[in-house]
């Protein structure tokens, strides 16, 4: 079983995903990751995050394993890695990767932008997490200072809110809910609401 699980930038799809993926024993994957890597990898080498001949020499060659997750968590890591997905050379580099991933035997659960649409079309089950940009700078705010970052969250709302038009906005593979996706609204829930409403979604998409 494939459940792919989608959403804008601090929509909780993360948090989700990885209960899910633990609810059902499935492998999970945190597809931002990749794109963070990317970016993480030109910004080490010293190239302008837009040079595209760059991001598309580092796809092919990074080191999945060279990066520890707290080097790829911050804040200007998101911004970077949104810039690096825009490039279509990137979006192509990162697929065999993550296709591989969702074909293990049994399954697995993926988070991301454009997994039920582009990654997984054939998902067995298709999430589509939001949540207000208020609500998600807040979550935002609370982990980025919990994690020793100095900001405001006026700037993480604006963070969001560009993200979300570069993210929306691009040709090739935008944010948006695949036709056969399930909308989760997460604005009012705590996780556990929301990863029984999940469920509840995985379910009824077995059954039927
Ligand atoms: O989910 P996260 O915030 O870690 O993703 C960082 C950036 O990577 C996103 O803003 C988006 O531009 C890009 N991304 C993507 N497709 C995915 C996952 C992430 O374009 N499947």
């Amino acid at each position: 079983m494939v459940i792919a699980v989608d959403g804008p930038a601090a929509s909780g799809k993360g948090t989700l995903a990885r209960r899910l993926a633990a609810h059902y024993g499935l492998p999970y994957l945190d597809t931002g990751l990749l794109y963070r890597m990317v970016a993480r990898a030109m910004l080490d080498a010293g190239h302008d995050i837009r040079d595209a001949p760059a991001a598309a020499a580092i796809v092919g060659s990074f080191d999945q394993d060279a990066f520890p997750e707290e080097r790829l968590r911050g804040r200007e890591i998101g911004e970077a890695a949104s810039v690096v997905a825009a490039m279509p050379a990137v979006r192509t580099g990162l697929l065999a990767r993550q296709r591989h991933f969702a074909g293990q035997p049994g399954g697995a659960v993926l988070d991301g932008r454009d997994i039920g649409t582009v990654i997984c079309p054939q998902a067995s089950a298709k999430l589509f997490v939001t949540a207000t940009p208020e609500v998600r700078a807040a979550r935002r705010f609370k982990e980025l200072t919990g994690r020793g970052e100095v900001v405001t969250q006026e700037a993480i709302l604006a963070d969001i809110r560009r993200r979300d038009a570069r993210d929306s906005g691009r040709s090739d593979a935008p944010l948006k809910a695949a036709d056969d996706a399930i909308l989760l609204d997460t604005s009012a829930l705590g996780i556990d609401e929301v990863l029984a409403a999940a469920i509840r979604i995985v379910e009824s998409r077995r059954a039927g």
